[in-house]
């Protein structure tokens, strides 16, 4: 084990008006629950170093950035879903970050003001911004939100009264009406990038924005498809992480340092390299996002001597499969382009949802799993109820299926890990 610590900026928190004492704390639980979770892992990649140091610079190095860029009069923005046009935000020189929504820390702070009864993401969120213990939320301009499922559309009423927020409408079916609906709120987006930004995004800017942001989704469609190999490269642990970090990092160079991940995944593969152990079963998890810092299931499925191989989920595929199409240079057509980009993103909160439950049956069948593992978060309803379309379109298909809902704590640790086990059990070779 090394000496892993996440790094402390005590003066530029105070800066931020963080709670300090409080986030102190909370940084050395999350710098020990990392080495556990990560660097106890045996012959990791080597080009992993630099997803680790990203995590031991998240509430330091990273916010220096990110407050350089404020100095320079470039927007940061602040978010929690897929469907922001990040591209928007880069063409005007501006950076977007993930925000905290993944830990059982800041919730209790959230429950003193929102119903128990929602999930954890946007209880783990608020409380973040309530509790003043999360140097991003400090850092933004603004935070972008969207109407996707009711308990965020709502809570964004309570979030604006601590930090703005601006609200995207996103259509909940795909009709022609709702595109055309869609367009005109990501028209309404560049529009107030450009009144934060202090400037117009020319049509150069925003097909600059777009090749990088296709760039970074083509390395993490590359990073998918290695993880799919048999046997795998790289712990499914490693893999989330690497998703989990491209909503914090500078896209380009995050884009460099996966690709140099993947160069090394290559020659393990060449070498019959492979970790965990060769003939581990191989697992998907399809479902509801899993912000950082929550590896809760991969904990325990990859604990159980098994391999996460494939995240159908907003860290994972539903971020990075679908690319903007490169061959317009209008600023009307390439605003079209995106949005046809954006819908395409196959959220639970639409309806119908028929393409998701082909996309999962896809993924398992290239990802080579042996089953899947679909996740849901506790009160997530659309997740929850699309769950049973999920279930049948798996038993359809012969494929070996299991549901897990659950939220941030460590509760069901036990009783979970029991279940694991025993489907483990049922699918393994
Ligand atoms: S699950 Fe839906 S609402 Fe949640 S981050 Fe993904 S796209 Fe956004
Ligand atoms: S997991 Fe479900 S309930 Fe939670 S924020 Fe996402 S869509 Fe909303």
């Amino acid at each position: 084990m090394s000496n892993f610590e996440i790094k402390a900026y005590p003066e530029m928190w105070q800066s931020l008006d963080i709670d300090v004492e409080r986030f102190d704390k909370m940084r050395i639980m999350l710098g020990e629950l990392y080495e556990k979770t990560f660097l106890s892992q045996e012959n990791r990649p080597a080009a992993m170093v630099y997803f680790d140091n990203m995590v031991a610079e998240l509430h330091g190095g990273r916010i220096k950035e990110l407050l350089a860029a404020k100095e320079d009069g470039r927007p940061v923005i602040g978010t929690f879903c897929v469907y922001i046009p990040e591209e928007m935000v880069l063409a005007a020189g501006g950076i977007c970050v993930g925000l905290c929504g993944g830990s059982q820390g800041s919730i209790p702070d959230a429950e003193k003001i929102l119903p128990r009864n929602i999930c954890s993401m946007v209880k783990s969120a608020f409380g973040f911004k309530d509790g003043r213990i999360c140097p991003y939320f400090q850092a933004v301009d603004f935070v972008y939100g969207e109407t996707t499922c009711d308990a965020k559309k709502k809570t964004w009423e309570l979030l604006d009264q601590m930090v703005p927020t601006y609200v995207m409408e996103i259509p909940q079916c795909k009709k022609p009406r709702d595109i055309a609906l869609w367009l005109e709120e990501v028209k309404d987006f560049k529009a107030k990038v450009e009144e934060v930004a202090g400037k117009t995004i020319s049509a150069d800017d925003l097909a600059g924005a777009i090749q990088i942001m296709n760039n970074k989704r083509r390395v993490l469609q590359r990073l998918n498809a290695l993880r799919h190999h048999k046997p795998c490269p790289i712990s499914g642990k490693d893999g989330l992480l690497v998703e989990q970090i491209a909503f914090f990092d500078e896209p380009v160079r995050f884009t460099e340092k996966v690709g140099e991940l993947c160069d090394e995944l290559e020659e393990r593969i060449q070498k019959n390299v492979a970790v965990p152990a060769k003939n581990a079963t191989r697992v998907m998890i399809a479902g509801t996002p899993m912000a950082l810092p929550n590896w809760k299931i991969h904990n325990l499925v990859e604990g159980a001597g098994a391999v996460i191989v494939n995240e159908e989920s907003c860290v994972g595929t539903r971020y990075f499969k679908d690319l903007i199409a490169e061959n317009v240079s209008d600023m009307d057509d390439m605003l079209a382009a995106l949005t046809d980009r954006y819908k395409e993103i196959d959220c639970s909160c639409f309806t119908p949802n028929d393409e998701r439950l082909d996309q999962v049956i896809r993924e398992f069948h290239e990802s080579k799993a042996q089953g899947i593992i679909n996740y849901s978060l506790q009160f997530c309803h659309t997740y929850n109820i699309e769950e049973i379309r999920i279930r049948q379109a798996c038993e359809k298909e012969g494929i070996p299926y299991m549901f897990i809902e659950s939220d941030y704590s460590s509760e069901d640790m036990g009783q979970l890990q029991t279940r694991i086990e025993a489907f483990l059990e049922q699918i393994g070779e």
